[in-house]
């Protein structure tokens, strides 16, 4: 075989390609493009698009680009610090063995095995030793070895489970490994990394926890070590003062000081108990979900909670859902399952009669609560649970109507989003999977209808190739909250599958039979879980339209009991929630209890106030408003709720 020794880098931006000798490193064909500066600022090489390690060799014509640290590649620093960690446990704890050490959300951890438990103070060594390793800047190195040498090297360092997942590889037909290296450190590793250690300029290691090998309960137990780590410490600072904020925030805490919901063991878990303010928030969204289900052409529905075991054979859940589905129940020696969703009942009402395609487009809309198992330890107050209210809506329309639907879909999600307050999204296209049913021409056209919707109402959104659901594409929208966190709540789906099994149709123009499209989605998710981002978003300080008490009238002393409850009685009647605080306590004491229950208006009752029969409004933030006829007061405030609500 005869190489080229000469090979043509091209370097976006850069108008002549570089001809230099095979074998050349990524860094030393970048250097001659970048400055000094922005050379020691690169940290990895995009080659023909794909990340790797800024001192690859080049071995073919390639286009070459110099990657900088940005959030994007977070994974790759934060894996990197996770190998830096490995190190300085290896170097302080002779004989501990090492597992695996990813990246992940906001983080990385790093599993080992030793023959005590690692207690905190054991973590500040661990990070002092990080900060020596990360002073000397050591280079970091890839180098590729036969399985089998990397299986013995791997031994003889006592390193058995490196070992193990090496045997997985070689198991599995793997030839090659590669290692990286740094300092007399050596790692199992797929890369890419960061050129040297003294990239890391800012991590934490936040706590322990125990994990078993393999996530297998048959497993030796392992120690857990968690950290995080950025680009700079000021990142780095911004994230652990959102943690704090997010603590504060909790929806289990915010829940149970105001009074929202529980979750109890006697009732059982991941069962939501909605108390009578948890219920009233509720009973404000189901009203405001319907009434703009009602306005953009739905019909609502209602549907049991259980139905024939068969009909979810039909459906397909029995082969593939049966995990998330509770065991049946036998009635009159059928048995009956407990429904986790919605669909099939939509669609025997679609089938309830003959369709014609002058019946379409068919909206069909339902809060429909379904139970879905899940594991034990998964389960967290609102945000994962076993059952829960779906908004569900399921659309049937002609192939010619889809495009129509799917915007009009997408404008009334981003609508009753921004309604409640969130309007930052992330937002992902996801395309036909290898395994699919549907033709050709569907997938087409429902994917190109998903996309002209996204791009006909300006948003930004990303491509995820091949995971859309067997049965159709997807959006999936994830809503960015107050911290910036974000949460998967909206989805809407297009279903080639379902309509097929429940032999779905409409009688065409043609007088023929023909499969309409089915259109999944739901705009809030789950009523419990938006219920918790909602807690979160706002700190439990909902905004009036939302908030279960919308004003509190206070009295200074007894005699103004009349005029405060005469107020009460016309909020009241007006539409206004209102409670009444008479309590014989100090007046500074009913404020800071009502500002501790977050309620919007605090109305105070004084002498003044019944004597010019007005009332005083106060703001839950402390802004004091002038004295007002209860009408005007009135007025402001439904006229505040009409505003939110417009979005
Ligand atoms: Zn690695
Ligand atoms: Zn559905």
């Amino acid at each position: 075989m005869t190489e080229k020794s000469y090979i043509t880098v091209t370097i976006p931006g850069v108008e002549v390609a570089q001809e230099v000798q095979t074998g050349t490193r990524a860094i030393d064909v970048l250097a001659n493009v970048l400055s000094n500066k922005k050379k020691k600022q690169a940290i990895l090489a995009k080659i023909d698009g794909e990340l790797k390690d800024i001192g690859t060799p080049l071995e073919k014509d390639c286009t070459v680009e110099a990657v900088f640290p940005e959030d994007e590649n977070l994974d790759i620093l934060r894996h990197t610090t996770a190998h830096v960690m490995a190190q300085a446990v290896k170097e302080l704890f002779p004989g501990v063995k090492i597992a695996i050490g990813p990246a992940i959300d906001n983080g990385f951890y790093y599993d080992f095995d030793y023959e005590r438990g690692f207690t905190p103070e054991d973590l500040e060594k661990i990070e002092a030793r990080m900060k020596e390793i990360v002073k000397q800047a050591l280079p970091i190195s890839r180098r590729e070895m036969p399985i089998a040498e990397a299986l013995d090297f791997f031994k003889q360092q006592g390193e058995v489970y490196k070992a193990e997942l090496i045997s997985d590889l070689q198991a599995q037909g793997e030839e090659m490994v590669s290692l990286y290296q740094q300092g007399d450190f050596v790692d199992l590793c797929r890369g890419p990394h960061l050129p040297d250690t003294g990239k890391l300029k800012a991590f934490k290691l936040t706590h322990l926890a125990g994990a078993y090998w393999k996530g297998d309960e048959n497993q030796p137990m392992l120690q857990r070590i968690y950290g995080t780590a950025f680009y700079d410490k000021k990142a780095l600072k911004k994230y652990f003062a959102m943690l704090e904020e997010a603590k504060k925030r909790d929806h289990r805490r915010v829940g149970k000081d105001l009074d929202l919901f529980s979750v109890q063991e006697e009732t059982g878990p991941g069962l939501i108990l909605w108390h009578p303010k948890g219920a009233m928030i509720r009973k404000v969204i189901e009203d405001f979900w319907r009434d703009e289900h009602i306005r953009r052409g739905y019909d609502l529905l209602f549907t049991p909670h259980i139905a024939r075991l068969d009909l979810w054979k039909t459906s397909g859940h029995l082969d593939f859902y049966a995990e998330n589905m509770y065991a049946p129940m036998q009635i009159d020696e059928v048995q009956y399952q407990l429904k986790p969703m919605n669909c099939p009942f939509h669609i025997a009402i679609y089938n309830s009669k003959k369709r014609s395609y002058r019946d379409l487009p068919l909206r069909w809309c339902e809060l429909g609560t379904v139970y879905r198992y899940e594991m034990t330890g998964t389960l967290h107050g609102l945000m994962r649970v076993r059952g829960f209210t779906q908004d569900d809506a399921h659309i049937f329309c002609r192939p010619d109507q889809l495009d129509e639907e799917i915007n009009e879909i997408l404008d009334m999600t981003l609508f009753v989003l921004r309604v409640f307050g969130f309007d930052r999204y992330d937002i992902y296209l996801s395309t036909r999977p290898e395994k699919s049913v549907g033709s050709d021409e569907h997938w087409e056209l429902a994917t190109g209808a998903l996309r002209n919707a996204l791009e006909q109402q300006g948003l930004d959104y990303e491509i995820d190739p091949g995971e859309g659901v067997f049965y159709g594409p997807k959006i999936d929208i994830k809503i960015r909250d107050s911290l910036d966190r974000s949460w998967q709540c909206s989805t809407i789906q297009v279903d080639f599958n379902l309509p097929e099994r429940f032999n779905v149709t409409f009688t065409g123009q043609d007088s023929q039979p023909h499969a309409p499209i089915m259109v999944h989605r739901a705009l809030l998710g789950s009523l419990e879980r938006f219920f918790g981002v909602l807690i979160e978003h706002y700190a439990g300080a909902f905004p009036t339209w939302l908030a279960p008490v919308q004003a509190i009238v206070l009295t200074v002393a007894d005699r103004h009991n009349d005029w405060a409850q005469e107020v009460t009685a016309r909020l009241k009647a007006a539409g206004i929630r209102t409670e009444t605080d008479l309590r014989n306590e100090k007046l500074g004491k009913k404020i800071r209890e009502a500002q501790l229950q977050k309620i919007p208006y605090m109305l105070v009752i004084g002498d003044q106030e019944m004597e010019n029969r007005t009332v005083n409004p106060r703001t839950r933030k402390g802004v004091q408003l002038d004295a007002m006829p209860v009408e005007n007061f009135i007025n402001m405030a439904l006229e505040e709720c009409r505003e939110q609500m417009a979005g």
